[in-house]
């Protein structure tokens, strides 16, 4: 441990990963473990892609593609930003990376220098205050409960924002809330944006089309193209199109910026796979009704998780309308104690008891910086999410 670089003992390793190894670890013994924690749909990628894939390499496409992606998958995401946001968008300003991930960090690395603070609305997703200590800045978190939906208002954002304040991360569809910002909230927030000219925001459409109840999706650009030039807008293949293992994400942003992701790029991975660019091609231009289809079957196991979750003693959940993921609050478990004699000081202890008594993993929402929650991800199969809810409630309704 001596051998490692003191930038070490500031990050965690992703408390997502953490609660599915100790599951496995469990299942390992042979005891039946309900893992809620996986943040991927549970579908195959559609055969077209998976054909388009095999297409490219019979035809050779095996060889080093341009450090930022290929002509065609670019000019797929140029029709995609088009079709989608009416936006008309300069191949030049897109970077394709090996998945949303690496751009994301590409851009804090581009752009941090010792203490820039980067502000994330909390809840947030595990990655976003890690990636920014990483590339040298300085995460700071700003508490979004309930009582906006998980979601920062133009105040809090006015509030946070210092001279230090280098980005804004904006996640919609949220991970791990599934909270939507409506096009009224994005443009507010804007308007904010608007008096702070050296604030940058990443807006993280990763969620982008997993959507429910007719909700529509609004991108920061298209809401506030006031602050256009200051905006990276961060999409991918993984979540939409269920290719998480594939590892494409792209992002458009100022020319300068994107230079600048792609230099890190060149000297660090270099292209991202160029089969999985052939495939990312085939995901944006081919057939998209799968994806409603998704939806369909993502809402109804929504509604019967929240619906659940509610009937829990001692739980209450909020219904969200995108993504696949719920945030319920387990503050009315605090306190009291489980049939094995352990205290719920926390969600940590909660989520760490419910594995333990009625094996059901799920992921405590200190690790997404808002408690007390936790995490439940409902791309798995009905049957097991119902099973896992009535775990649940068993588990509540046993704390005396
Ligand atoms: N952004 C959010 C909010 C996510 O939840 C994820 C994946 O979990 C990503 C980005 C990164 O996805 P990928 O690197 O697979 O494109």
């Amino acid at each position: 441990a001596a051998l490692l670089s003191p930038r070490m003992a500031l990050v965690r390793p992703s408390p997502t990963l953490a609660v599915t190894d100790n599951a496995k670890a469990l299942k390992a013994k042979g005891l039946d473990v309900i893992v809620l924690a996986q943040g991927e749909p549970d579908m195959d990628t559609p055969a077209n892609i998976c054909d388009a894939a095999v297409t490219a390499i019979r035809a050779g496409q095996t060889r080093y593609t341009p450090v930022n992606g290929t002509v065609e998958l670019k000019k797929a995401i140029v029709a995609k930003f088009l079709r989608d946001h009416a936006m008309t968008i300069n191949p030049n300003d897109v970077i394709i990376g090996t998945g949303g991930k690496q751009v994301l960090f590409n851009a804090l690395v581009a752009t941090l220098g010792e203490g820039d603070e980067v502000l994330i609305p909390a809840p947030c997703w595990v990655s976003y205050p890690d990636m920014a200590i990483l590339a040298g800045g300085k995460a700071v978190t700003v508490a979004c409960g309930a009582e906006t939906n998980f979601k920062i208002t133009p105040a809090q954002l006015q509030k946070a924002i210092t001279p230090r304040t280098r980005w804004l991360i904006l996640n919609s569809p949220s991970n791990p809330t599934g909270s939507v910002y409506t096009e009224q909230e994005l443009r507010l927030l804007g308007d904010v944006l608007k008096n702070h000219p050296n604030v940058l925001v990443m807006v993280d459409d990763m969620y982008e089309k997993l959507l429910f109840d007719g909700t529509t999706f609004c991108t920061l650009a298209q809401a506030a193209p006031a602050i256009a030039d200051r905006i990276l807008t961060v999409n991918g293949v993984s979540k939409a199109y269920c290719m998480t293992g594939w590892r494409i994400g792209y992002g458009h942003g100022p020319s300068w910026l994107i230079e600048a992701m792609s230099t890190i790029q060149s000297q660090s991975t270099s292209n991202p796979s160029s089969i999985s660019q052939a495939a990312a091609v085939e995901a944006l231009n081919g057939p998209q009704d799968f994806i409603a289809k998704h939806n369909v079957i993502f809402q109804r196991r929504r509604d019967m998780v929240v619906r659940m979750l509610n009937e829990c003693p001692g739980i209450t959940c909020l219904k969200p309308q995108g993504a696949f993921y719920v945030y319920p609050s387990c503050a009315g478990t605090l306190g009291k104690t489980t049939p094995k004699g352990k205290k719920i000081n926390n969600d940590f202890d909660f989520a760490t008891a419910l594995l333990d008594e009625k094996l059901v993993a799920v992921v405590p929402g200190e690790a997404f910086g808002l408690a007390p929650y936790f995490r439940i991800s409902y791309a798995t199969s009905d049957a097991i999410l119902e099973e896992a809810c009535k775990r649940i409630h068993a588990f509540c309704a046993s704390l005396t």
